[in-house]
């Protein structure tokens, strides 16, 4: 039996069949899911927290994927208009979806794997803090922006050693791809940034092992792995490590926690 993986969908309301909000999930996410020898479903929008509960319940591994950005008051007491002005924010009840299945899945220790508005969500669900607009809160050189190259490897990103992600890729370095506004400031309390790129934004992260090592396998990466693992072995890596943890959790996974 192959590991069930839920998968949080983008949220589009377009078209004759879906005026209404509806799930939209690119089928480069599933396709990796798939190659990596799970099987993915994504989920409906809905933050009901009985739903979201049953869901995570009856899978083995959550994937988070991209999309627009992240509610800024999620992370900070105030934001300028200016500042606002900047976003293109995603379905309110994406955020908070998202929020619950993360809380759910941590608290379940199931494997989780987040990708881009992911990897910043889970920062912001525990205790972390985002740029709001990264080319004016932090510019640097790297241009974090190149959505016309987003099949490509754009930029560097150098890879703490001993971390689950230096061990998947295979190296030091890795050419990624990179299609994001926003970006983790300060990781949350637990999280350890495991890949930065050259101006220092965090490309990826992980558990912490000194301060949080009994949570399940997490990984969280800023770039695109989906878009890459069909030509490049080390993005398909990532998504085999996640599957092979999901798959390693079937047996003997925690099913009934006494929180
Ligand atoms: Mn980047």
């Amino acid at each position: 039996m192959r590991p069930l993986v839920l998968v949080s969908p983008s949220i589009a309301a377009a078209g004759v069949e879906m005026p209404d909000p509806s799930i939209s999930v690119a089928g480069a996410y599933l396709e990796s899911v798939i190659r990596a020898g799970g099987v993915p479903v994504a989920l409906p929008l809905s933050d009901d927290p009985a739903l979201i509960a049953d869901a995570v319940a009856q899978a083995h591994g959550l994937l988070l994927t991209g999309g627009e950005d992240i509610e800024p008051t999620l992370h900070r007491a105030s934001v300028s208009d200016a500042l606002r002005a900047t976003c293109f924010l995603d379905h309110p009840t994406r955020d908070s979806m998202e929020l619950a299945l993360i809380r759910e899945a941590f608290r379940r220790q199931m494997p989780v794997f987040a990708i881009c508005r992911g990897h910043q969500l889970v920062n912001v669900a525990l205790g972390g803090s985002l740029y709001v607009d990264l080319p004016s809160e932090r510019p640097g050189e790297v241009q974090h922006n190149q959505v016309a190259r987003r099949f490509e490897a754009v930029h560097r990103v150098r890879i703490e050693p001993d971390s689950t992600f230096a061990r998947l890729v295979g190296g030091a370095e890795l050419g990624i791809n990179s299609t994001h506004h926003q970006a983790v400031n300060q990781p949350a309390p637990g999280l350890r940034a495991v890949a930065r790129a050259d101006d220092g934004v965090v490309e990826a992260m992980e558990w912490d092992a000194t301060t949080a090592a009994s949570n399940g396998w997490f990984l969280s990466v800023q770039f695109h792995p989906e878009r890459l693992a069909p030509t490049l072995a080390a993005h398909a890596r990532l998504f085999e490590g996640f599957v092979a943890a999901c798959r390693a959790g079937m047996p003997g996974r925690i099913s009934s926690p006494t929180s």
